[in-house]
């Protein structure tokens, strides 16, 4: 039988459940904790600055910082380490047979990932990671997105010794922004001497003696890969629930102009999850979050629906690092390569910044 948790369990307090503890479900829970009666629902214990994590793969110790338990933010709430896997009009249920009452419910699962459960286990499996690379002489990433082509610089600089070959099925690297961007990004690798190739693929199930095969014959030696191919939208597990019928062509949950899932009075979206027309950044994530804060706030008093604030999807704006010191930025009209854009984002990769605004301090204790 399943267990059951009624709403408002928190005496006067409204029930606010939030599925998925990234960047924006996080600072979502952070922000309502004091508010609300709030269930923050993640199948991992902790949070992950997920954009730092091929840094982690370089330098393990990084990872200290980039990973904290939920609970050293999230003081005042309820967490529940699973997986939702269906939601009705007023109940949400996890894997493990819970099915938790809302009063409102937010949708953050942005991409789906299978990390472990605990960071001490995370930080093992960095620790793993990096010993992979050490050992290797030749090191082969599958994808040219912004996963690989991190990664590629992090390895780069890091270790210019070895041997990095990337290979992308697509006509350029980072697709996701412009033309010139991914230009001045192969540019950049192919000056630090990673292989760059482009319009293939490598089919993991041929791989012999450390030999693959590429789609067009070709092959590669490499000691090990590194799989950069993008993670799945994290919106699978909506199909089969009542807001199957909420999602676009992309696996993208449809949200109006307050964030709210089309057509639903007391269930919102935030993060990448959504289908606002902008790039998918963490820092817009955690717009969403602040934003849907203030919405539930404003409902939770009974305020005018007419006053929630209303959100204005961002500019294309992007910065994907390229090692420790280097970056390539997209900016609305324009795109910049080098140490400027490098100051912003790759000495420390936000990371600092993320952390004061989880409440912590800049450095892990
Ligand atoms: C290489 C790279 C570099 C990037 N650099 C930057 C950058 O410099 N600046 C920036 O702003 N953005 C950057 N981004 C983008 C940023 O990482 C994402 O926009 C951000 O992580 C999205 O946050 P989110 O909370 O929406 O989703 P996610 O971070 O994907 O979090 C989703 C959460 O939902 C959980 N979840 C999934 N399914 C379920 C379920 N069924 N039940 C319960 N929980 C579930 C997951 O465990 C996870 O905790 C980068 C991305 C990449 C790949």
């Amino acid at each position: 039988m399943a267990l059951q948790e009624g709403a408002a369990g928190g005496g006067e307090k409204k029930r606010v459940v939030i599925v998925g503890g990234g960047c924006a479900g996080g600072l979502l829970a952070k922000s309502l904790q004091f508010n609300a009666d709030v269930i923050l629902i993640d199948p991992k214990e902790y949070f992950e600055i997920s954009w730092a994590s091929l840094r982690a793969v370089v330098e393990p110790t990084f990872a200290e910082r980039t990973l904290f338990n939920h609970i050293d933010y999230f003081t005042n709430g309820r967490l529940i380490t699973s997986r939702v896997v269906n939601i009705t009009h007023t109940e949400v249920l996890t894997s493990e047979g819970l099915s938790i009452a809302y009063d409102y419910l937010i949708i953050a699962t942005g991409h789906d990932d299978s990390v472990p459960k605990t960071r001490t286990a995370r930080l093992q499996q960095y620790r793993e990671e990096n010993e992979k690379v050490k050992s290797a002489s030749s090191i082969l990433i599958l994808g040219g997105g912004p996963t690989g082509v991190e990664l590629a610089g992090e390895l780069s600089i890091d270790f210019p010794e070895k041997k990095v070959t990337l290979i992308h099925r697509g006509s350029r690297l980072l697709e996701f922004i412009g033309t010139k961007a991914s230009k001045k990004a192969l540019n950049w690798l192919i000056s630090k001497k990673v292989e760059v190739i482009l319009d293939q693929s490598v089919d993991l199930d041929s791989v012999e003696n450390k030999t693959y095969l590429t789609s067009s014959g070709e092959t590669i030696k490499a000691d090990c890969h590194f799989l950069c191919t993008g993670k799945p939208t994290g919106s699978s597990w909506l199909k089969e629930t009542m807001l199957g019928d909420k999602l676009d062509s992309r696996g993208r949950l449809m949200v109006d102009e307050h964030l709210r899932v089309k057509g639903r009075t007391n269930v919102f979206a935030i993060g990448d999850i959504t289908d606002t027309e902008e790039l998918k950044q963490g820092y817009l994530a955690q717009k969403h979050a602040l934003l849907v804060a203030k919405n539930i706030k404003l409902l939770m008093k009974g305020g005018d629906e007419q006053k929630m604030i209303t959100y204005k999807p961002a500019a294309a704006m992007a910065l994907v690092s390229l090692g420790r010191k280097e970056a390539v930025a997209q900016f609305p009209f324009t795109t910049i390569i080098g140490c400027i854009p490098g100051m912003i984002k790759s000495k420390d990769l936000f990371v600092g910044k993320t952390r004061k605004e989880m409440g912590l301090t800049s450095h892990s204790v």
